[in-house]
């Protein structure tokens, strides 16, 4: 008997409306977990290099884990895993909220989605049962108005809907899906994926219960947290005051608030737009996911000069900072309309305030005009301008046709000197973290294989602040308790960097969300350990844990490898190597030299080529012998 997971995968073509259950082995979750590592697994296998991400022949992967839905702080989270219309790689989007746990208890692990459906759908599934229905009706529609419909419809008030808006629709490369209007599967396009399937939305309702090996154990480790966390952690406690959103202000204290498109980390208008200021004037509460006390969402409510709906939510820290200060927008009210104009319409917030701030700059420099915006005055600050590129971007109007097609392509088309401003990392728009400022964010954004993200390794924040003893312990098992300088890239930070990038990668694979794991959140390694072993049965342990996250990274990367992706794509913008302009950080920035020889020493720890490919070794030790063939085939290792 299976413990944690149901052993089931849904597999769903759309072409044809073929419905397979597939059932999997204790062999095959014991070897890819869940969540990203399972995704890679059916890309790897089922597609080719080349795919167009937006063709039929892409594969959009809904995965849970063998432990996510169990009763337990932070396992709310489940993943989706596609090839990005964005990047061309792959990619991978985490979401917190009902969806995963809901997917559980209606008997499923995974959905595995390819094909494209003649006229616009959506999928019911509900204990054990799936259906493919009709979404002409409810296309064109908003995510809120799209859940609203489905569940009337279908007369259950608690079906959970992951969806997508018009973004999606319109193919906007960093079109997301939203789950329960405001737990968001932001970065990368996955709902530009399932637009372009004509896949308005999924439908998740179950009953079942999840089976695990000891509840006993299990129920007793979260009662803890949820008892203690208050008293014993400053960061959990710190989330359930303000969320996110508690970071603004330090991070403008210390000159690394993202702002005007980077060129600054000092915000003058910081305050207006805080954590404390949301709560002071436009919170009605803090936001759950399923089984966490945390409650760090944000719930807002405006009613003038905007209305903002709460049901959808509020911003989070990355949406205050890219759709505030890196526009230059001081205006809390706007952040949260824009906020929840993005979720309705099922925009990334990150890439699309990203965007909107590199078409400022450009519009400040005139490499753009008012010609090409269509009179919007388009300065920093202009906080009426962004939101009417948020509108334009989700409808393809105008301007906002160029900038749905992120940064990297929009400055092509620009030209003019535009691809300077443009900041991405193979083509992901650099979220709300500073590259110069933190050694693991420029190393996390350059040799991460989706792109520029920051959350693949713990912030260096956590080892230089006031908490190094809370965070060190939390840490202790990894043999991590050296302090580093926080902006260093030398050789001991690569070390540090590539442990806690498996680490990270191992909460993606296991779909759990970091707020609540080390080194800065609650739980201990050890107490994760415990709840693995108690809910799967299986005689775990840290170590084979850390090989799960391990094999994720190396099934990216080979990913990539096949596509093409070289050791090039591994760099940063131009951008993160010129001074910070002004504030406490000022002139602060990455060496090019130190930088390479960072690549190169973590090829090395990893195993890979000098060109940055996997090594037959490195896979076979991953016990990926299969991906090893896959490479050769493709010609990726030379005699
Ligand atoms: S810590 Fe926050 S985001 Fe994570 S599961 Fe809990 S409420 Fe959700």
């Amino acid at each position: 008997m299976a413990f944690g997971y149901n052993g089931r995968i849904l597999r769903i073509d759309l072409s044809t409306k073929e419905i397979i259950v597939e059932e999997q082995d204790e062999y095959f979750y014991r070897i890819y977990g869940g969540g990203a590592c399972l995704g890679a697994y059916y890309l790897l296998k089922e597609m080719s290099p080349g795919t167009d991400p937006l063709s039929p022949d892409n594969i959009i992967v809904f995965a849970g884990s063998v432990v996510n839905g169990v009763p337990v702080p932070g396992f709310a989270r489940s993943a989706i895993v596609f090839k990005s219309p964005l990047t061309g790689a792959i990619a991978d989007s985490q979401a917190a909220g009902y969806f995963g746990p809901e997917l559980k208890f209606a008997g499923f692990d995974a959905i595995v989605i390819k094909g494209k459906s003649k006229k616009p759908v959506y999928l019911w599934i509900h204990d054990g049962e799936i259906e493919i229905k009709n979404a002409s009706h409810i296309w064109g529609k908003t995510t809120g108005k799209a859940q609203d419909a489905i569940r009337k419809e279908l007369g259950d008030e608690r079906i959970i809907v992951a969806g997508i808006g018009q973004a999606g629709e319109n193919l906007v490369r960093y079109g997301c899906v939203v789950n329960n209007l405001k737990h968001v599967y932001g970065r990368l396009g996955g709902g530009a994926v399932m637009g372009s399937k004509n896949l308005k939305a999924i439908g998740v309702r179950g009953h079942k219960k999840i089976d695990m090996k000891d509840k006993e154990t299990v129920l007793s480790i979260a009662k803890h947290f949820s008892s203690n966390f208050m008293k014993e952690s400053p960061t959990d406690s710190g989330l359930n005051y303000l969320g996110t959103a508690k970071d603004v202000i330090s991070l403008n204290e210390d000159g690394q608030l993202p702002t005007r498109n980077f060129k600054t980390g000092y915000f003058q208008g910081a305050e207006n737009i805080t954590g404390q200021k949301m709560k002071d004037t436009v919170l009605i509460k803090g936001g759950a996911c399923y089984a966490c006390p945390v409650r760090c969402k944000r719930v807002v409510r405006v009613d003038e000069p905007y209305k903002v709906d709460p049901a959808y939510g509020g911003p989070e820290y990355e949406t205050l900072a890219m759709l505030g200060s890196d526009c230059g927008v001081d205006d809390l009210v706007v952040i949260c309309k824009a906020n929840e104009l993005c979720n309705k319409y099922g925009l990334d917030t990150i890439s699309t305030g990203a965007s909107i701030a590199f078409a400022m700059e450009c519009y400040e420099r005139g490499i753009i005009t008012k010609e090409d915006t269509t009179e919007i005055e388009l300065q920093f600050g202009n906080a009426n301008a962004m939101i009417e590129m948020i509108e334009m971007i989700s409808k393809r109007e105008g301007i906002g046709d160029i900038l749905a097609e992120g940064v990297k392509r929009a400055a092509e088309k620009f030209g003019r000197g535009a691809e300077k401003f443009a900041l991405h990392v193979k083509g992901e728009e650099i979220p709300a973290h500073d590259a110069r400022v933190k050694g693991h964010v420029a190393l996390g954004y350059t040799l991460s294989s989706i792109g520029a993200d920051h959350i693949r390794a713990a912030h260096d924040g956590a080892f230089t602040s006031g908490w190094i003893p809370y965070f060190s312990k939390r840490v202790e098992p990894l043999g991590i308790i050296e302090p580093l300088e926080t902006s260093s890239i030398d050789h001991k930070k690569v070390r540090r960097f590539m442990y806690f990038q498996n680490v990270f990668s191992m909460y993606d694979t296991l779909n759990l969300c970091l707020f609540a794991f080390p080194p800065a959140f609650y739980f201990t390694l050890r107490e994760l350990v415990d709840l693995v072993r108690a809910i799967t049965g299986w005689e775990t342990s840290l170590w084979e844990l850390l090989k799960l996250g391990e094999r994720r990274v190396d099934m990216f990367r080979a990913f990539n490898v096949r596509e093409g992706f070289t050791r090039e794509d591994d760099w940063l913008p131009e951008r993160m190597f010129e001074g910070i302009l002004t504030g406490p950080r000022k002139g602060q920035k990455v060496d090019k030299n130190k930088l390479k020889d960072a690549i190169n020493f973590y090829y090395e720890m990893r195993g890979w080529s000098k060109d940055g490919v996997p090594t037959r070794g490195k896979l076979a030790e991953l016990n990926l012998f299969w991906v090893a063939k896959e490479l050769k085939k493709y010609g990726k290792y030379q005699k």
